[in-house]
């Protein structure tokens, strides 16, 4: 039998080997798991195990070649391939004594022939793997033709020495051949050095992984397409409670609630097939949030996302799980913080549009729902506020906290808006009569008197709260508008005598929307910039120009201008003056130290207009210091304007707290604004302590009409016997101004000299 095999079919299997190198990387990924191997020689049997060898495919080539040598004329052929394999070939004797060695064995074991030939085979083998080479030796089979298939039993692995005492790993495959009736055996052996750092890689690699695997946190699982667990790290033990070794060939479902891994076992099988970067594409994603069992501990929330693989035995996914209960909990914590109110705990204005939203939702999927929204305001909060101080007012906010949770039933909701302003919204009011029975419960909760800890001996104090309510959908169907109405019903419980409800009905009319938008449109007015101050000249009797009075000016993006009488009054009412006032103090008096740096501005006043509410706290007399401290004006060149009907409002607490404005600051003067038309008697002018009158603009603009010159001259006369200045303001007529230079009335401000402008036209006029 002929057979043809040539060199080029070895090398060819040689060159294949290469590739086998080559996937080995790949095969490293697979065996990651594998049990610990404290020697390179120790990875070969497991890769064995594993269904591959490293040489499997050059052994057969070599085998393959054997069974041909069926002739001595053949032989010459043989020896020709035996002496350009790289792997060593050894003949022994029935001894183990070597007959023949080919030259990649002398080149491997560092002999020259005739130093090996001769030996025992047991010398260059290390006397540990003595017995495992003589088992597989003594199973030898006679290779026949028909078969040539290498088992993997059949290769061993073990350590050689070489001439020099250098210990080396080989695999084998031993056999036997007759060869003129003599049974020879054939030790092929493959030296394993050079694949040593392969080998150290994938120990590395190993390593690595192993290291990573136990350090993380993260529970790392591998499941086969039947869900069976087949790799679990140890934080398994942490996250749910199972010794790893527990875990190994259990099903993966085990470790959630049935329920809940039904309804994503779908989605798991994907995963099995989809890569991470094709998983956006089909709709899968990246990371999976499922509630995981403890076995002690009962569910937990986790995250888990996910590794595929294909093994020999099919598919499989690594899962990389992480429980998530701690982050969830800040997460809690941290939507308790921008939903909740500090004070209170109660829901903030972010809460409430989130539920309303929802709750706007499901009235729309069901019209049987009715709803109804309170708007509450405190009454009589201020007050406990001025006489206790802030602690005392801070501790009723928290009671009435607590009041209105407790008369509410569970599903409806109280959220607080700031300041004495809550809202509640009835879930499930189906008519009006209900919402007027939980009103009526509110009203008199609130009526109870509190006892509060720093009421400073008071023993207990009572407010009221004006309730306004919208019913839904009655009184709209989005949130605004529920908003809106129950606000402006508010303001009408306000109206008509606090303490009490109002429902919302469209008799409330339209000024009641007006003044709210308003309301709305100023406070958004400042953070926009659409309000600025402007400046006025007061000028003497040459037209020079003494002062400046500072008037606010709003420029609506769509309405254009408003004047301030449409808003002041508004402000003043709903106490949005107090924050706008504090805007006009510091603007004012940033213009004023301006206008005191321009050439011409060193000694000019600028005056500012003040509200009555802002006498309403004692916060005044502060927030005055604080802003020329501040902006660093000089109070003698600032002053402050009251009206007279306002300071006729409470005349001996306004004037003593001018008093104390006007002794910390020198110089710093007080004007009565409007003067003439609050019927107070000139004489009690004597009692306050203000510099300056401005002659109410309505006389000045009927100058010539009836008793007003009368009443004119008799302010001037009296403001003269007691040393007041006068300010004559309206002038817009030559005559007006002569009329008063004439009287040494020498303050004049009107549109005969100027408007008010802002600062920077200011700048270029004068
Ligand atoms: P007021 O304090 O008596 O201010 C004088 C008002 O008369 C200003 O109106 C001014 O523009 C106007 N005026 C001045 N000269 C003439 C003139 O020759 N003819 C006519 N017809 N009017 C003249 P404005 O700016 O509309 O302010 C109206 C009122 O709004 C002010 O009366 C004041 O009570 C209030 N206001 C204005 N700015 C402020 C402010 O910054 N704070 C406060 N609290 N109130 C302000
Ligand atoms: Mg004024
Ligand atoms: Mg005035």
């Amino acid at each position: 039998m002929t057979k043809n095999y040539s060199l080029q079919s070895i090398e060819g299997k040689i060159i294949s080997l290469d590739d086998k190198i080559e996937s080995i990387s790949s095969s490293i990924a697979r065996y990651r798991d594998i049990s610990d191997f404290s020697d390179v020689s120790d990875v070969i049997p497991v890769l064995l195990d594993k269904g591959e060898s490293l040489f499997d495919g050059m052994f057969q080539s070599i085998i393959q070649n054997l069974d041909i040598i069926s002739s001595s004329e053949e032989e010459a052929s043989f020896n020709l391939i035996l002496e350009n394999t790289s792997d060593a070939v050894i003949e022994l004797d029935d001894e183990n004594t070597i007959i023949h060695v080919n030259s990649a064995c002398l080149s491997i074991f560092d002999y020259r022939e005739f130093e090996l030939v001769g030996k025992s085979i047991y010398d260059i083998i290390i006397t540990s793997y003595h017995k495992s080479f003589d088992e597989k030796s003594s199973k030898l089979a006679i290779i026949n033709s028909n078969e040539h298939e290498i088992k993997k039993s059949d290769i061993d692995v073990f350590r050689g020495i070489t001439k020099n005492g250098k210990v080396k790993s080989f695999e084998s495959f031993s056999t036997s051949i007759m060869r003129d009736s003599k049974k020879i055996k054939l030790v092929i052996i493959r030296d394993l050095t050079y694949n040593k750092s392969l080998m150290d890689e994938l120990k590395e690699s190993k390593n690595n992984y192993d290291a990573l695997s136990e350090t993380i946190a993260e529970v790392i699982i591998r499941i086969d397409e039947k869900y069976k667990i087949i790799f679990a790290n140890s934080a398994v033990k942490q996250v749910f409670g199972y010794e790893r070794e527990e875990l190994i060939n259990k099903d993966f479902k085990i470790l959630f609630p049935i329920s809940e891994f039904t309804r994503y076992e779908n989605e798991f099988l994907k995963y099995f097939y989809v890569d991470f970067k094709d998983r956006t594409e089909m709709g899968l994603k990246k990371v999976v949030e499922i509630l995981g069992k403890n076995k002690n501990r009962g569910v937990s929330p986790m995250e888990m996302s996910f590794g595929n693989a294909k093994d020999i035995s099919g598919r499989t996914l690594t899962c990389i799980i992480r429980d998530i209960s701690s982050r969830k909990n800040i997460e809690r914590k941290l939507k308790q913080l921008a939903f909740h109110d500090k004070l209170t705990s109660l829901g903030n204005r972010e809460l409430f549009d989130t539920e309303m939203k929802v709750f706007f939702a499901d009235l729309e999927n069901n019209s049987d729902i009715n709803g109804a929204l309170f708007f509450l305001d405190l009454d009589g909060f201020k007050k406990i506020n001025d006489t206790f101080g802030h602690h005392a007012g801070d501790e009723l906010l928290i009671q009435t906290a607590k009041r209105l949770r407790s008369t509410l039933r569970d599903n409806d909701a109280v959220y607080r808006f700031g300041g004495d302003e809550f809202v509640i919204l009835l879930r499930n009011i189906r008519k009006k009569s209900e919402a007027s029975i939980v009103a009526g419960n509110v009203l008199n909760e609130i009526r109870r008197p509190y006892t509060l800890k720093y009421s400073k001996g008071t023993p207990s104090v009572n407010i009221g709260v004006s309730i306004g309510i919208s019913l839904i959908p009655e009184s709209g169907n989005n949130i605004d508008t529920v908003t809106k109405n129950a606000d402006i019903a508010m303001y009408r419980a306000k109206e008509t005598g606090k303490n009490r409800f109002v429902f919302y009905s469209k008799k409330l009319g339209v000024s009641a929307h007006e003044r709210w938008d308003m309301e709305q449109g100023m406070k958004l007015a400042i953070t926009n910039g659409e309000i600025d101050m402007f400046y006025q000249p007061i000028v003497d009797e040459n037209r020079s120009v003494k002062g400046f009075e500072a008037l606010i000016r709003w420029f609506h993006p769509s309405r254009g201008y408003i004047p301030p009488d449409k808003y002041i009054p508004i402000a003043e009412e709903t106490g949005f003056i107090i924050p706008m006032s504090n805007w006009i103090l510091e603007k004012s008096c940033r213009g004023l130290k301006k206008i005191n740096s321009f050439p011409w501005g060193k000694n000019i006043y600028v005056s500012i207009n003040l509200s009555a509410k802002q006498f309403d706290h004692k916060d005044i007399v502060s927030n005055i210091e604080s802003v020329i401290k501040r902006t660093g004006v000089n109070p003698s060149n600032l002053r402050l304007e009251l009206t007279e009907t306002s300071i006729m409002s409470a005349p001996e607490r306004i004037s003593s707290i001018m008093e104390e404005i006007k002794s910390k600051h020198n110089g710093i003067k007080f004007v009565v604004d409007d003067f003439g038309t609050g019927y107070s008697s000139l004489s009690y002018l004597t009692e306050l302590p203000v510099d300056s009158l401005k002659i109410d603009l309505s006389f000045v603009t009927k100058l010539f009409q009836k008793n007003n010159q009368k009443i004119v001259n008799s302010i001037l006369n009296l403001s003269e016997s007691l040393e007041l200045e006068v300010v004559a303001e309206g002038i817009e007529e030559m005559e007006q101004s002569k009329y008063f230079t004439d009287r040494n009335c020498n303050s004049l401000q009107g549109y005969l000299f100027s408007k008010a402008q802002s600062l920077k036209d200011l700048k270029k006029s004068y």
